[in-house]
């Protein structure tokens, strides 16, 4: 029940659908039982009003499960004028005892989490100046059918307007929050399927990018080595290493023109869903040898080779790259620099 909450609220759409379902809801159950006590308790009018609320309540909640988004968007509309309706008529009867009209201070937090903070706090704000009209404006005054209590009427507005502050207070809480753990949600998954020097795909990202494909034909994979890599290191230290080693991931891709895989240290995969469509693995060879890798702040320019092993076949992922590492050490072991096919 958690996960499957945690997995809506995740979700911006989800979770939107889930508030609106939410607040209908609960509206929907609140004013049934308003209305079964106005039976009970004998008021008239007041118990129209609170089971025709209750019906649109209930058309909101099927708009929201039935009409998709659109009906998202006529349900909060509608809901707005209703519920700024049905507050207007409790604020003039007053009716029970002027206690009606405490209900109006739901309606900023009802507005946050149906509109967000802007729409909210015109909702909110439309809201308060009937409030205002009717308690503190003679003409307003004038028209209410229940006689208020006069600190009440003073009062009450200043009270809903500090409701609305601290709803408008918890939404921008919320809404900040949120947008910073999706910034997080999103960094950490693309860093969970990418390498964080190359920006190229890693292990994981191959897989599942390999996962997402059904009835594969003949696929086609090379393992690319760079020669001496430890050599670079050695002599030019790790941070020229790591600019050597993103150089030539830039190079690849680009030659490539698909995804790679920064397979291990200083080895990337290509991996082709179709074999007739690998590109030549002659023009990453010759690319990269003919590569000027500029160390900064030095005029020393860099050149790296790679060993290039191919294979085709329509064996698994981990099988094919498998062949193909097999074809790269036959590539090593005949000088480097060079390309080698699997058998
Ligand atoms: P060969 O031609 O046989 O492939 O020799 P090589 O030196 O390229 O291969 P070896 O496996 O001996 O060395 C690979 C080196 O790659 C060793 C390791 O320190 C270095 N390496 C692995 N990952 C990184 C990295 O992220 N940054 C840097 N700078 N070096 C790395
Ligand atoms: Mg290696
Ligand atoms: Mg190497």
């Amino acid at each position: 029940m958690r996960r499957k909450l945690s997995e809506i609220l995740t979700d911006e759409n989800k979770r939107k659908e889930l508030q609106y379902i939410g607040i209908f809801l609960l509206f929907f159950i609140v004013s049934t039982f308003m209305t079964v006590l106005n039976i009970i308790t004998g008021k008239g009018l007041l118990t129209v009003a609170t089971a025709v609320f209750s019906v649109l309540c209930a058309v909101n909640f099927i708009l929201v499960r039935k009409g998709g988004k659109s009906g998202m968007t006529i349900a909060s509309v509608l809901f707005s004028v209703e519920i700024v309706a049905l507050f207007t008529f409790f604020l003039i009867s007053g009716n029970p005892d002027g206690f009606s009209a405490l209900w109006i201070s739901m309606l900023p937090a009802c507005g946050m989490l149906l509109f967000g903070r802007k729409r909210a706090a015109v909702l909110s704000g439309a809201m308060f100046a009937i409030l205002v009209f009717f308690f503190w404006v003679p003409a307003g005054r004038s028209l209410l059918q229940y006689e208020y209590n006069k600190t009440f009427m003073m009062r009450f507005p200043i009270f809903y307007l500090a409701f609305f502050l601290l709803s408008a207070l918890l939404e921008t809480i919320r809404s900040i929050t949120q947008s910073e753990l999706d910034k997080l949600r999103d960094k950490y998954k693309y860093y969970a399927a990418h390498d964080y020097l190359t920006n190229l795909l890693n292990r994981q990202g191959l897989e599942e990018w390999y996962a997402t494909f059904k009835n594969l034909g003949e696929q086609a994979a090379m393992m690319i080595d760079i020669d001496h890599f430890k050599h670079v290191n050695d002599s030019f230290g790790h941070d020229v290493g790591d600019l050597v080693l993103a150089s030539v991931a830039r190079e690849i891709k680009s030659i490539a023109d698909t995804r790679v895989c920064r397979w291990g240290g200083e080895e990337f995969v290509i991996w082709f869903p179709d074999s007739e469509k690998m590109c030549d693995p002659e023009k990453i060879r010759a690319g990269i040898e003919n590569m000027d890798i500029t160390i900064p702040g030095s005029s020393k320019v860099l050149h790296v080779t790679v060993s290039i092993g191919v294979a085709k076949g329509t064996q698994n992922l981990g099988a094919l790259v498998k062949v193909a590492d097999e074809a790269m050490l036959l590539a090593k072991n005949n000088g480097r620099n060079r390309i080698e096919y699997h058998a």
